[in-house]
């Protein structure tokens, strides 16, 4: 399938130096926001296709007042990594299915979108036009972030006249920088993230802002984030904020279902085979919190935060302690294989790995 990929690349201004370097103090990089040099802009009106789109310079971009996103949410976002390796290749994980991904989203909330070949070549070249940007092997990743938006005028709630599928990224360093950021979750028995019928299991931009308040509450009092029940019985564990969960009992893994009202991440999917392929069993199912408090291990999975541990977990004032700092743990060992078939010290079997260039 990529293959046939039309390599359209616009043509780059020569204003890109890619021999400056030496000026991003690679170090210390942040885990926020750091501007870069373009952006990918494509546009297309309401019943057509996604035609061509083109990189420009990073900026700002104009907006109707009456745009569909501004006044009803209607956009949906992805979140995924470029990474430079020891091997001098610049590579995508999985781009194929933050692409259909992208595609259910559009589709649940009457946007379209561009084919996945579109969507990966538009990767790659805002990627390649920010090259200088991905940070040194090690030393953390190129963010990519694309977005699909209804930016067409439109008064009632309906469908926008037009849409933007747009691209930004942002270098971020390793989330595991000094190997010690296991997470603090807190059980959200107040707010749910997500309902049945919803759109949960879609990357729409509406269900994170209500999401804020809880967060930061939790943090407040010195939590890393919260773990969300489901909606219905208020018993069953769902996800985190932005990553999913998954316990670790007796040796069989456990993760609830993405079945309407969680996100499907790659992430998890792709650990999911990893467990497998390591002799695991899998189990995709409810969770009760009860079982989560008596689980040997928890950890979540994200593009952003990679397969983290989960140190502790607080519900309706109860805090339970898991050991994380165990070499031997089934976290750490998912983790180092994950990110061995990134950086190609594992060799990739499954056809995870795109190169960018
Ligand atoms: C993006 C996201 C995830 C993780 O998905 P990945 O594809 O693994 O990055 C999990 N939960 C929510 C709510 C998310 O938005």
């Amino acid at each position: 399938m990529l293959s046939n990929i039309v390599s359209s690349m616009a043509a780059i201004p020569s204003s890109v130096s890619s021999g400056c370097s030496q000026e991003i103090d690679w170090n210390n990089l942040r885990f926020g926001l750091t501007t870069t040099d373009y952006m990918y802009v494509m546009k297309c009106s309401k019943d057509e296709e996604f035609t061509e789109g083109q990189l420009i310079p990073y900026g700002n971009i104009e907006l109707s007042p009456a745009a569909a996103v501004l006044n009803y949410g209607q956009g949906v976002l992805e979140g995924m990594k470029a990474l430079q390796r020891e091997d001098g290749k610049f590579v995508l994980f999985r781009p194929v299915e933050n692409a259909l991904r992208m595609k259910t989203g559009a589709e649940r909330m009457c946007m379209p979108s561009p084919s996945v070949d579109h969507f990966i070549d538009a990767v790659k070249q805002t990627a390649l036009a920010n090259k200088r940007w991905i940070p040194p092997p090690g030393k953390g990743s190129l963010y990519i972030r694309p977005l699909l938006l209804g930016t067409g005028p439109t008064l009632d709630v309906s469908p926008a006249p037009e849409y933007t599928f747009l691209i930004y990224a942002t270098p971020v360093r390793n989330y595991f920088q000094e190997g010690s950021a296991a997470l603090n979750l807190y059980v959200e028995d107040q707010f749910d993230r997500a309902s049945r019928g919803g759109a949960g299991d879609v990357k729409s931009i509406t269900n994170y802002a209500p999401g804020m308040k809880p967060k930061i509450s939790a943090k407040n009092r010195g939590f890393s984030d919260v773990l969300y029940l489901d909606s219905v019985s208020g018993k069953f564990v769902e996800e985190v904020s932005s990553c999913n969960i998954f316990i670790v009992k007796d040796k069989t893994l456990l993760t609830p279902p993405t079945k309407g009202t969680i996100l499907p991440g790659v992430t998890r999917k792709s650990i999911i085979e990893i467990a497998q392929d390591h002799g695991f069993k899998v189990e995709e199912r409810q969770i009760a919190v009860e079982e989560l408090l008596e689980a040997d291990e928890a950890f979540c999975t994200g593009t952003a935060v990679g397969v983290v541990p989960v140190g502790s977990v607080t519900y309706q004032g109860k805090r339970v302690e898991y050991r994380i700092s165990d070499t031997k743990s089934v976290c750490s060992m998912l983790l180092s294989t994950y990110i061995g078939i990134q950086n190609g010290q594992i060799e990739d079997k499954k056809g995870w790995i795109v190169e960018i260039s």
